[in-house]
């Protein structure tokens, strides 16, 4: 019992205290995250993956089939936005021909089918995400064959096509500005970047036309991040009077919320293991959600008790008052009508005074 009630003492005096300018960085840091996790609508247990006993770096290949699943049908969770109807996602800029195709390889293509032409540059093309994937997959395959190889595979007119449009591109040829614009290096520029976007969005997928969209999955979103269930991390925000939610799960995100979702996590890692120290909270990692779970559920709880005390002797004080000043009124009252009926009384006697005075004169004139 003794325990508890420090425990409940130490929240409420905790909650009072003043925070160091680190420590309201850290809080303000932490309030920001905790927003930009927000959805965009009320999402019922239904339109997420709950996360109850771990927190894995990556969802599971089972919960990203959930998540997308759940996508379908909501959404992105923060825009709202249906990627598979949404040519505004990010395209990628494909180099084109393949930087890391090996160029026996190309050459090998070349050979065996006439509509590769010859280029002296590299363009960048806007290309979907399935599209980058096979491609990728494409590339390691031809580079591991030989001259030989790659001839006996195009053999296949069905492949030779496949090929085709992920190595060469369903358009004709490269036409900068066009259908595609010149690279400048290995990395896509950010001005590369904002022309492959134009172009993709109206284009659509250099290498199957009928891709409209640039990707049709969503990511599955943590809320909340990581860090924010560890064992120590519901200790410190209680500490800092931060209301951290105790819910954790996964939420389908589209690419573009996603990539616009800039990490300032690092700098809350940072912040909060210092702040930690100078607020004596223990920082250890190894105890996972299930644990961070039920420390905010106590938390809360212990909160909660102390609200639930104040406001009863806050009710309690207001009652008792509100009798006392009752019987104030009353005895004020019984006081007024005293006083009144003494001075009614008193009028009375002078009225009676008087005119016995003045009937007494009368008779004596
Ligand atoms: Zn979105
Ligand atoms: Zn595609």
């Amino acid at each position: 019992m003794a325990a508890i009630a420090s425990s409940l003492a130490s929240v409420s005096a905790s909650g009072d205290k003043e925070l160091s300018p680190t420590a309201q960085k850290l809080k303000d840091l932490i309030e920001d995250e905790l927003d930009r996790n927000q959805s965009l609508n009320t999402v019922t247990d239904g339109d997420e993956v709950i996360l109850k006993d771990s927190y894995p770096k990556f969802a599971t290949a089972a919960q990203v089939e959930t998540v997308n699943n759940i996508g379908q049908r909501t959404g992105c969770h923060t825009c709202g936005s249906h990627i598979e109807t949404d040519p505004d996602q990010p395209w990628i800029g494909d180099h084109s021909y393949p930087t890391n195709l090996e160029k026996f390889a190309l050459e090998a293509l070349m050979k065996n089918d006439d509509r590769y032409e010859k280029r002296d540059s590299i363009y960048l093309f806007p290309q979907c995400y399935e599209c980058s994937n096979e491609q990728a997959t494409l590339v390691h395959t031809l580079n591991g064959l030989d001259a030989k190889g790659i001839a006996d595979k195009l053999k296949d007119a069905g492949e030779k096509e496949r090929i085709y449009r992920l190595i060469h591109g369903d358009d004709k040829a490269p036409v900068p500005y066009t259908n595609c614009i010149s690279s400048s290096g290995d990395k896509v520029t950010v001005n590369e970047g904002a022309y492959i976007q134009k172009l993709g969005t109206t284009l659509g997928c250099h290498s199957n036309k009928n891709h409209r969209v640039p990707s049709r999955r969503y990511i599955a979103d943590h809320i909340v991040p990581r860090e924010f269930c560890t064992a120590y991390f519901p200790v410190l925000c209680e500490k800092l009077g931060v209301d951290l939610p105790t819910k954790f799960a996964l939420r389908p995100q589209c690419p573009r919320c996603s990539g616009n979702q800039g990490g300032n996590m690092s700098a809350i890692t940072k912040l909060a293991i210092q702040v930690s120290a100078e607020l004596g909270v223990a920082v250890g990692k190894d105890t996972l959600l299930a644990g961070a779970i039920r420390r905010v559920a106590q938390t809360k709880a212990q909160l909660a008790a102390v609200r639930q005390k104040r406001l009863a002797q806050i009710t309690q004080k207001r009652a008792a008052g509100a009798i006392v000043q009752a019987e104030k009124d009353a005895r004020r009252a019984a006081k007024r009508a005293e006083a009144k009926v003494r001075k009614e009384a008193a009028a009375a006697a002078a009225a009676a005074a008087a005119s016995s005075s003045a009937s007494s004169s009368s008779s004596s004139t």
